[in-house]
């Protein structure tokens, strides 16, 4: 790994990530990584070790975590980059595997924003 995560001025990973971010939901993309939890809920929050938990909010697709010593806030990528410890060029490439999957499963669009982690019975194992 080189570079620090930082895109370069002008490029175009900042559209791609907000592409990414357009077409995902907070709640599948922490599925995806395994997080503990459910849209309901909250999901484990990975900047703090699951001590908090991070609650999507309904008026778009941030999220923050609930404990006032963490209070980190995450979007879709950062989601990624802190769970997995990646840059936001294999976080982009993470989320873009999500898309792909979900559409080779048959489900073009995103599910409903709450609508992850609650039935427990549909979650098909690990890709
Ligand atoms: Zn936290």
């Amino acid at each position: 790994m080189s570079g620090r995560g930082f895109a370069p001025p002008g490029g175009d990973l900042n559209d791609q990530i907000a592409a990414a971010k357009r077409k995902l939901v907070f709640g599948e993309v922490a599925m995806a990584l395994g997080l503990k939890g459910s849209s309901r809920t909250g999901w484990d929050c990975p900047a703090c070790g699951g001590r908090g938990t991070v609650r999507e909010r309904s008026d778009d697709q941030g999220a923050r975590c609930a404990i006032h010593s963490c209070d980190k806030g995450f979007d879709v990528l950062d989601l990624v980059r802190v769970a997995r410890g990646v840059g936001a060029r294999a976080a982009l490439a993470f989320l873009e595997r999500v898309i792909a999957e979900r559409a080779a499963r048959g489900q073009p669009k995103a599910p409903g924003l709450f609508d992850m982690g609650i039935s427990g019975g549909e979650a098909d194992g690990q890709g």
